[in-house]
């Protein structure tokens, strides 16, 4: 990790939950991230906004490693995950939103979320283990499954199949899987894609109640919802950040107006 000499910097560095350095992802011959270095500390909510094609959700891959950085680094806990498969930053602590095509619709709504907690728990016994003390690996995933079916808003419907659920309900069913995985980061791209207002009001409610403890990185078109939950927004266009700030000091910020000017929704 490289020192800036000021002790009090190197100090927030190496606490940051999240942190990128020069960031470059190329496709082919085309830069869709250019050198994006960013700081996400812990408990921040960050959003990253940026007209269609800045690189919103190239940025976003590249974090969650579902994409290889083609130059540059990404530290995750003080610790560079640059090479470590998405697999491994879910280990962790690093919860991804997984499509909706990942809730499995023959199964209830428990089902879906104790497999995702059976499937990723950081604290899991090994197979051996578990195979001689299934009981207390029951009670304790049991008491996990119920615990984030009550977060989310879900308990009264949770012998309900998946299937049956109205939209708003499965993107709840789509957030109880990621704080499934125990996650102190939580990325989320465009959450509230498809949804009616209110659906996405009551969703922004959501977030912000069940990830109190957790930073958040979220990628969102929807400026009021952005506005409404993020500590610190960080402007991306055509791969590259042109401005980073408080949600006030980013509405006030004329390069970034510039940006959305031409018909790019906001
Ligand atoms: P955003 O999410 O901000 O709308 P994207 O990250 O999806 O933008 O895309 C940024 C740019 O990179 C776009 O010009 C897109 O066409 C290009 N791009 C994204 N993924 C690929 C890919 N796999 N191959 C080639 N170009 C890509
Ligand atoms: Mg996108």
């Amino acid at each position: 990790m490289a020192t800036t000499g000021d002790p009090a910097a190197d100090a927030r560095e190496s606490t940051a939950m999240l942190r990128t350095e020069g960031l470059v992802k190329r496709f082919g011959s085309f830069t869709a991230i250019d050198e994006v270095s960013l700081t996400v500390e812990r408990g921040e909510f960050r959003s990253i906004i940026g007209p269609n094609g800045a690189g919103k959700t190239t940025l976003f891959n590249l974090i969650s490693g579902a994409l290889d950085a083609t130059e540059g680094a990404v530290y995750f806990n003080g610790e560079e995950v640059t090479d470590r498969p998405p697999e491994k930053r879910i280990q962790l602590g690093m919860g991804r939103s997984f499509q909706i095509s990942n809730v499995l619709d023959g199964l209830s709504v428990r089902e879906n979320v104790r497999l995702a907690v059976q499937a990723t728990r950081r604290d899991s016994y090994g197979l051996l283990e578990s195979l001689f003390r299934p009981t207390d690996r029951y009670d304790e995933i049991n008491e996990a499954v119920d615990r984030i079916l009550e977060q989310v808003g879900l308990a009264a419907v949770a012998e309900e199949t998946a299937a049956a659920l109205p939209y708003g309900d499965k993107r709840r069913l789509e957030i109880g899987a990621v704080l499934a995985t125990d996650p102190e980061l939580v990325l989320f791209d465009e959450p509230t894609a498809g949804m009616s207002p209110e659906q996405t009001q009551e969703t922004v409610d959501l977030i912000r109640d069940v990830l109190a403890e957790q930073s958040l990185v979220l990628v969102e078109h929807d400026i009021e919802l952005v506005m409404e939950l993020s500590d610190s927004i960080t402007v991306l266009n055509r791969g590259e950040v042109i401005a980073e700030g408080s949600p006030e000091a980013i509405a006030n910020d004329p390069e970034v107006q510039d940006a959305y000017i031409g018909g790019a929704e906001l």
